[in-house]
């Protein structure tokens, strides 16, 4: 015995023994021992990382061992935040209670799993790393419980329910006779993601897996989902989460926040070149579009009204060629896309204040864009008719089917309701103001031309998809639609 605390390097049996026994755990890694103490790191991914040491006290193995954990991870990366530390720790000390050190055990013969403190501890902390995939969000779990805990009031409920072994948190979220459902699954690396397996993963594969049901109008749900997905890509991108926020709405980004125009995301050479592998293929398309459709290309251009059959179809197959090359060229930059955003992130920490090399934690950020969201999207008003956007009865937006053997007056009143369902469904212009969809076709399509978005406090311009932004366009749109009518007029007078 003397020998063992004459040389330090030299470790007795016992504790030899315990070191075999811990090796057989999962996860866990032997950092340093010697006969007076014992580190051990366990391990499954970065950011699911603890290190714990055990000092041998006099008189060891018949006292106690002490047990402290250490919470410092690999620099950069997220470490047990210190509320799980605590918990751990208060388990650790039940573990020690209620395995009280052998009676008879000593330094000179080896121990067992039975009665050896150490390895009951580390297999204990082996085995809540290993399987808890909570532990790199603990500290968001935490806020988001607050979160949705101080904003319940008598109209609104937020609940919430979790499983750290599947990694699934399901939030519902319910407002009036509203509800939002979602259900999350993390990924065990989170905020990291598990390498691809297929193709298809490349695309798809998130830190946060999100999926939603929602008695929200189809469109509503879509936008406030969509926009959250962003949020969890450009975390993972490392884009600090805030700054993920304002990033994920295209819309109001450049004018509310005019300090984030010059923190843009910063464009590397291959970008620049992708780009302008872009702009060049849209001109061949264009080109080759013009071949093909020649006989409805204006009259007095007569040389493309030339064409003869076989330059359009050459012109047709070379389009397809195009299209399949273009298609093969974007599948190998999705393949690239992880490797490129790692680099380009790194690129432009400086230029780019937001923007971190490591993936951010997304899932505070996202449950709380959600809340948010829901919440307001109830109280948005239509910019024209300043009615509130959306209908306090759900079930206004369920689609009527059409029944077998309707009547007419069935019929009739099924044809007013979808004319109504359409005219009312809200939309989401440009500047994020909300419209019924048939108020916003008035406002673009009637005089005065070009106007300003009728929310009080926005005069940006109005732009949706499907209405040209040129005001001369919507014009002549305009008056060839009164000569239309002005014809019909005329030839019902005839009669
Ligand atoms: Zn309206
Ligand atoms: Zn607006």
């Amino acid at each position: 015995m003397a020998s063992f605390l004459a040389n330090p390097t030299i470790l007795p049996p016992y504790i030899s023994s315990e070191i075999a026994l811990i090796k057989s755990l999962p996860n866990v890694n032997i950092l340093s021992s010697t006969s007076s103490f014992l580190t051990i790191r366990i391990q499954t991914t970065p950011h699911r990382t603890l290190n714990a040491t055990f000092t041998f006290p006099t008189g060891y193995p018949t006292a106690g061992v002490v047990a402290s954990l250490d919470n410092t991870g690999v620099k950069g990366s997220l470490v047990v935040p210190p509320h799980l530390k605590k918990l751990l720790e208060t388990q650790c000390a039940d573990v020690l209670a209620k395995n009280p050190p052998s009676s008879t055990a000593t330094l000179d013969a080896p121990g067992d799993k039975a009665t050896s403190q150490v390895y009951l501890v580390a297999a204990h902390l082996s085995s809540f790393i290993g399987s808890n995939l909570f532990v790199p969000l603990w500290k968001e779990l935490r806020n988001i419980t607050s979160h949705l805990t101080s904003s319940n009031t008598d109209a609104f409920t937020a609940t919430l329910k979790t499983n750290a072994t599947t990694g699934r948190i399901a939030i519902t979220l319910a407002e009036g006779d509203y509800k939002y459902n979602v259900s999350l699954r993390v990924d065990p690396l989170y905020p990291d993601v598990s390498p691809a397996q297929t193709d298809e993963d490349v695309v798809n594969r998130q830190a946060l897996k999100m999926t939603v049901t929602s008695n929200l109008p189809e469109f509503l749900t879509n936008i406030v989902t969509g926009q959250a997905n962003e949020v969890i890509r450009r975390c993972y991108d490392g884009v600090v989460p805030e700054a993920a926020v304002r990033l994920s709405n295209p819309v109001r980004v450049a004018t509310n926040f005019t300090d984030v125009v010059q923190v843009t995301e910063s464009m590397d050479v291959t970008s620049l070149k992708s780009m302008q592998r872009d702009v060049d293929t849209l001109k061949v398309v264009s080109q080759l579009k013009n071949v093909n459709n020649a006989k409805v290309v204006d009259g007095h251009r007569g040389k493309v009204f030339e064409n003869t059959t076989k330059e359009r179809q050459d012109a047709r197959r070379n389009l397809k060629k195009l299209a399949r090359s273009e298609m093969e060229a974007d599948g190998e930059t999705a393949r690239l896309e992880e490797q490129k955003a790692r680099e380009a992130a790194k690129v432009s920490q400086d230029g780019y204040v937001a923007r971190m090399s490591e993936p951010q934690p997304c899932l505070s950020v996202t449950v709380m864009f959600l809340v948010d969201n829901f919440k307001n999207v109830r109280n948005e008003m239509c910019g024209v008719c300043h009615d509130k956007i959306l209908n306090d009865d759900p079930t206004t937006y369920v689609k009527r089917e059409k029944k077998a053997g309707e009547s007419d007056e069935e019929k009739k009143s099924r044809r007013a309701w979808e004319k109504n369902h359409r005219d009312k469904m809200p939309v989401r212009v440009h500047c994020g103001h909300y419209y019924h969809t048939k108020c916003l076709d008035d406002y673009m399509t009637e005089p005065p031309f070009g106007r300003c978005c009728g929310v009080p406090g926005c005069d940006r311009p109005v732009y949706f998809t499907g209405y040209p932004d040129d005001k001369s366009i919507l014009e002549r749109n305009y008056s060839n639609r009164q000569a239309r009518i002005r014809e019909v007029e005329d030839a019902a007078m005839l009669f």
